[in-house]
């Protein structure tokens, strides 16, 4: 796959071919027997999910795992959906070295995103595993169990041997850590995706996990509308945007250059534009929903995008409250 992007760098219009290699060809699978670990550049590898909820074939693997080979071990960004998801990423790691895992993050409360840990913790014991701060407050307070029942349940994996294992480590965004000799970042913009999202900054690779504050091909946060933040997320890709990174890996979907975080930025502010246009027309959400979906009917080939009735809700009563 070729990939022109075009920059302007000191006015002067500099065109650039980035043209990937087979090895770093980007294929989403289509069911979970084509799960793989693919190859990004030296240094990151990203095993990506299936576009679809979790159920009994995919088991929860419906979220993409970042892999960072350091001198030292590896570090994972997001642990999948679930025991059998993370030993499957454990195994594919294998394939390519046999350094140890040196440290987890996990980008968000989402199950999706860290009932995985178990499995990384059952092989490597002493592990850290860091999220934000909020994120490790509220799983503690209840919603990693709701989160367990919700994704075993989907799955079928009740009796699987998944098991609660929360983050322990406390980020707050704006920590730059250190392991095998690279630096990673840490950022957080505030409510977003939800209100504990992180994002990991590779430097020495250019490249930027967004965890579900960028989700390509796939309707922004219509699984959990309520704790996203239309606003919020839309400065924070904003942000991702500006940092210095060539490579962005979503949550879900490919990963890619700047056109990914692109498309997730003019979903969202379509959206926002779209509900804030008919509520300032006066009309209530239900109203304006058939509207809203011709509008975007440019991204009606998306996953989910059949739920946009309910993000179309919480976007409403967003822009209601920022009218009081
Ligand atoms: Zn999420």
């Amino acid at each position: 796959m070729c990939r022109q992007i075009q920059q302007s760098i000191l006015g002067i219009g500099l065109f650039l071919l980035v043209c990937y290699g087979s090895a770093n060809e980007v294929h989403l699978p289509e069911n979970p027997e084509d799960v793989t670990l693919q190859k990004i550049s030296d240094r990151i590898y990203v095993v990506h999910g299936l576009h679809e909820l979790p159920n009994q074939q995919n088991k929860g693997l419906i979220s993409n795992s970042g892999v960072i080979l350091t001198e030292s071990g590896v570090v994972i960004v997001d642990s999948g959906g679930g025991l059998e998801v993370g030993r499957r990423i454990l195994t594919l790691i294998k394939e390519v070295t046999d350094m140890p895992v040196i440290a987890v993050f996990n980008t968000h409360i989402h199950g999706d995103h860290w009932l995985g840990n178990k499995a990384i913790r059952e092989s490597y014991p002493g592990v850290q595993i860091y999220a934000h701060e909020r994120a490790i407050k509220r799983l503690n307070e209840g919603e990693a169990e709701n989160w367990l029942q919700i994704i075993t349940t989907m799955a079928g994996s009740e009796s699987a041997g998944t098991e609660i294992i929360l983050p322990d480590t406390a980020l707050h965004g704006d920590e730059r850590l250190s392991f095998g000799g690279h630096t990673l970042v840490i950022h957080h913009t505030g409510h977003a995706h939800t209100d504990s999202d992180i994002m990991v900054e590779v430097p020495s690779a250019k490249t930027l996990f967004t965890g579900d504050i960028v989700e390509h091909g796939r309707a922004v946060s219509s699984d959990v509308p309520r704790d996203f933040n239309a606003r919020g997320q839309i400065e924070a890709i904003r942000y991702a945007l500006e940092l210095p990174v060539d490579i962005y890996v979503p949550g879900h979907g490919a990963t890619g250059g700047k056109e990914i975080p692109e498309a997730s930025l003019l979903f969202l502010e379509a959206l926002y534009a779209s509900v804030k246009k008919y509520y300032d027309e006066g009309l209530q959400d239900f109203e304006m929903k058939n509207n809203i979906i011709a509008d975007m009917a440019a991204y009606s080939d998306w996953f989910n995008f059949e739920e946009l009735g309910r993000l179309i809700s919480f976007v409403y009563l967003q822009i209601e409250e920022e009218d009081f």
